[in-house]
Formats: C-alpha cells, sequence, structure tokens
C-alpha cells in the first residue's frame, strides 16, 4: 500500500514537472520568436548593458509566463487563446523586422479607419502567420493529449496570484505595456480611451469673444526637453544656434515649467489653467477654440503620439496630420522634426488667416534619434541606450547635437514665414537634466527640467504692423514668467480680445 502511494506521489511529480515544463516551452515561443524583436535594435555598448536588456526580456517572459500558466489550466480555454497569441505577435513582430514600425494608438486609428489594410498583406507576412499558427496548433494539440494536472485550484490560484503581481508592478507594467505581445491589449485600451476623451464635452471659450484682430499667421512650436541654458543665444558656451543666433528673436530664459513630463506639461500650455486653476487643463477648451471662432483655419502637426492627456486639443484643431505614427520610445532609428516639414508647406500656402501648432520631439531621449547624422557636431555620442552606460560628455555630445538640428528646423520654418505677416513663438513643454546631482533626463525633479526654452520671432511685416509687441517683448524679456503665460500671450499676439484673457499673464503687457 505505502509502495503504491509513494508511486503514485512520483507519477505526480513527473506530471507536475512536465506541466511547468510545458508553460516554460509554450512561454519561450512566443519569447524567443516574437517578444524578442522590440530588443533588437537596442543600441547597446557593453556586455553589462546587452546583460541588462536580456533582463528585460527575461522580466517580460516571466510575465507572459504567468499568463500562459493561468490560460493553460484549462485546455479549452488554451486552446483558443494560444493561437491568437501566437497570431497577433508575429504579425507585430513582422512589422516591427521589416518596418521599424511598433504598435501605438495612430497605426490602430489608421488601420480602423482607413480601410487599407489589405496592402499590407505581404506573402512573407502569410508565411511568418501561417507558420505561428502551425506550432500553435501543435502546441495546443500536445496540451490536450499529454497534459494532465493535479491540483488545479492550487494551481488556478497560485498563477492568478503571480499575475496579479507582476500586473502591478509600475516599473514591470509600464515597459511591458509597449511590447509584444501586451502592447496589442494594452495600445488598444489606450485607443479607446483616448478616442472617448477626444470626443468628450468642454467647456466653449469662443462666446466670449469681442475683437479678431487682422489676418495673419500665427505658428506655434510645442518644443521637446529642450532647456534654456543649452542655447547660444542664451549664453551656452557652445554655439548650438548658429542660425537663430543671427536673426531677431527675443528669448525668454526664465520661464518656470512646473510640470516635467509631456502629458502633465502639454494640457497646462495649451489652456487657461494655472496654478491657483490647474483643473482648467481637463474641464475646458484651449485658445484653439478662440481662434477658430475668429475664422482662423487651425492645424496640428504631429510629431509625437497623443496622449489621452491633450488629444482633446489635437481633436479641436480643423486638421491633424501625424509624422512618423510608426514610433515609439522602444524604437531607435531615426525620428527627427523635418519630417514635419512637407506637411507645413502644404498648409503655409493656402491662407492668409491661419494657426499652425507643430509638436516635435525636439530633444526627447533617445537623443541620436532625433538629428540626422550630418549634424553630429559635437562627439564623441552616446552608444546605448542604458543612460548609466555613456559618459557625461557622451550625453552632453548627444543632447546638444540635437539642439544644433533643432536650430536648422526652427531656421527652415523662419524662412517659410518671413514674406508673410507671421509670428512665431516657441515653447519648450520642460527642460532636461544633464546628470546635475546625478539626475537624467526629464519626468523627476531637478532645476533644469524646470526652465525650457522659449523665444518668439515675428515677421519684417508683422513687426511693422506691431511696433508696440516688439517693444514689450524686449522690455519683459528679463521678466519671469510661468508657462501660464502662452494661452493669453497667443491670443493677444493675433488682438483677439475676449474676457477669458487675463492680461498680467501675457508677455506683452508692460508694468507701469
Ligand atoms: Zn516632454
Amino acid at each position: 500500500m505505502r509502495k503504491f502511494a509513494q508511486k503514485r506521489k512520483l507519477i505526480n511529480m513527473k506530471e507536475h514537472f512536465k506541466f511547468y515544463l510545458f508553460i516554460t516551452l509554450a512561454t519561450l515561443l512566443v519569447g524567443i520568436g516574437f517578444t524578442s524583436a522590440d530588443f533588437f535594435t537596442s543600441p547597446v555598448h557593453n556586455f553589462k548593458d546587452s546583460f541588462i536588456l536580456f533582463l528585460q526580456w527575461g522580466i517580460l517572459v516571466m510575465a507572459l509566463w504567468s499568463v500562459i500558466y493561468l490560460i493553460s489550466l484549462n485546455k479549452y480555454v488554451f486552446a483558443l487563446l494560444y493561437p491568437l497569441i501566437c497570431l497577433f505577435s508575429s504579425i507585430l513582430a513582422y512589422f516591427r523586422y521589416t518596418m521599424g514600425t511598433t504598435l501605438t494608438t495612430v497605426i490602430l486609428e489608421v488601420f480602423f479607419d482607413n480601410h487599407s489594410q489589405t496592402t499590407l498583406i505581404s506573402p512573407i507576412l502569410i508565411l511568418v502567420v501561417v507558420l505561428s499558427l502551425l506550432c500553435a496548433v501543435l502546441v495546443v494539440i500536445y496540451r490536450f493529449r499529454n497534459i494532465t494536472i493535479h491540483h488545479i485550484l492550487l494551481n488556478s490560484i497560485i498563477a492568478f496570484l503571480l499575475f496579479v503581481l507582476l500586473f502591478n508592478i509600475p516599473r514591470i507594467k509600464h515597459p511591458l505595456s509597449e511590447r509584444i505581445p501586451f502592447n496589442l491589449y494594452f495600445i488598444t485600451v489606450q485607443y479607446f480611451s483616448q478616442k472617448k476623451e477626444a470626443l468628450t464635452e468642454r467647456s466653449v471659450l469662443s462666446k466670449d469673444v469681442t475683437s479678431c484682430g487682422e489676418d495673419q499667421i500665427v505658428v506655434l512650436i510645442l518644443g521637446e526637453s529642450l532647456r534654456a541654458d543649452h542655447l547660444a543665444f542664451n549664453g551656452y558656451e557652445r554655439n548650438t544656434t548658429p542660425y537663430l543666433s543671427q536673426e531677431d528673436i527675443i528669448s525668454f530664459p526664465t520661464i518656470f515649467s512646473e510640470y516635467t513630463h509631456t502629458n502633465a506639461s502639454v494640457p497646462h500650455i495649451l489652456t487657461r489653467a494655472d496654478s491657483l486653476n490647474p483643473d482648467l487643463a481637463y474641464q475646458e477648451r484651449s485658445f484653439v477654440d478662440l481662434l477658430k471662432q475668429c475664422g482662423f483655419y487651425t492645424v496640428w502637426l504631429a510629431n509625437q503620439q497623443p496622449n489621452k492627456s491633450y488629444i482633446y486639443f489635437m481633436n479641436e484643431c480643423d486638421t491633424l496630420i501625424y509624422a512618423n505614427a510608426n514610433k515609439s520610445a522602444y524604437v531607435f532609428d531615426k525620428w527627427v522634426d523635418g519630417d514635419l516639414l512637407p506637411a507645413f508647406d502644404s498648409f503655409i500656402q493656402n491662407d492668409d488667416r491661419q494657426f499652425i501648432l507643430m509638436h516635435t520631439i525636439g530633444s526627447h531621449w533617445y537623443y541620436n534619434s532625433h538629428f540626422p547624422d550630418a549634424f553630429q557636431k559635437y562627439t564623441p555620442i552616446t552608444n546605448s541606450r542604458i543612460v548609466k552606460s555613456n559618459t557625461r560628455e557622451e550625453m552632453i555630445n548627444s543632447y546638444d547635437n540635437t539642439i544644433l538640428y533643432t536650430d536648422y528646423f526652427w531656421h527652415e520654418i523662419i524662412n517659410r514665414l518671413r514674406d508673410k505677416k507671421a509670428v512665431l513663438i516657441y515653447l519648450s513643454d520642460h527642460g532636461e537634466a544633464l546628470g546635475e546631482n546625478g539626475v537624467w533626463l526629464h519626468a523627476t525633479d531637478a532645476d533644469p527640467i524646470h526652465y525650457p526654452a522659449c523665444w518668439i520671432w515675428m515677421s519684417p511685416q508683422y513687426k511693422a504692423d506691431n511696433p508696440e509687441k516688439y517693444q514689450a517683448l524686449q522690455e519683459n524679456k528679463a521678466n519671469h514668467y510661468r508657462t501660464d503665460f502662452l494661452f493669453h500671450t497667443i491670443l493677444q499676439a493675433v488682438d483677439i480680445q475676449s474676457d477669458v484673457i487675463d492680461a498680467t499673464f501675457s508677455l506683452f503687457t508692460v508694468s507701469p
């Protein structure tokens, strides 16, 4: 009897081992075959960097293991979901390898709305999908024929707890939400929540407009991670702005941004929200509402992905155009602001009364992705996406090269506005830390992150028509402002008058 019990225990252990080995192999099929596509192009410098990437991949595979553990507890659930995971992962990996494309909410928008799905299908894609499904079906058949699970309740509890634990640690959840196969779920959820946000109702501002000013063009370049003190025209020792230093621009080097990352900062810049009424950023429309009321044709040119916090304003504009809709923080090929110029050209010819907002990628990390090779003046540059694997000198060189390119981009925009009646406002969403007190990048707290670059340029005709405005900026350029100035300043720049404009915030108001 005892011998029989021992034998039974041994068989049970063998069955357990076989089950866990099965989950592991089913996980590795997806993990090596598809998830790894998101890691191959990551710039790495040495063995240590590769090891860190390998660990990040390992954490992703562990999360995947918990999912496959959970679904494999029931063979019918497994037969349905495992082939679906393989199917979608293979499609996402195919586009990642062949086109450097990652799944974004904009890609989903194009997919759902343009009905152009068939043009993306190729014989190789079909082959990849068929092979993946074949492997998935073999795994499912094996699950049906060879896997017996004991202690199903205990296994269910362990699998569920592991799944909940891994998906509730922000440091794990965030990176996996943008990677295969989890991005399919997380990006789809984001897509629908952004769509809902874009269509919500917000308080109208335009009913208060009392005067609309003359025909003119106003351009707002919403910058990214550009700190004021790295611009040559603000006194930086390197000549990072050879073009703009030659222009008659008025720079405001002491603008304070309370928020240190894009998603928090952009809604506050575009709306009437200020430190006393921060919630207005999520309740009211932006200044675009008043521009439209005054007959401005409004355009949003995006070189960044939309976010729930500001997608409302993107849709507020008459036209919304994306450059680089297929890029995310985990894609490391070139992603530059010059890609916005063709769209800018197509609109700037059309109307005498228009507003163009360009949401640029500017100086965002990974810096080397955001300037063409021709702008690699400061060397050596970074060669790893692991920040700490680069020297401070390499980080600053790469960062300054992004500014050299941004300066060229500004010059291109100014050249297109020179013969028009136009005003151009540049404001970065926040600054960037470059190793001060060991702090890097943004979305954290350090002084340089709170001081974004900001300047204004006026075309000769605009300046001739508005000498008092030019004079006011000159008088105010050393004053301290918060980014709250933008809403009121941009409306005053085109002479719109309304109760919602508070002149005390405006850069055009001269103190007596
Ligand atoms: Zn930003």
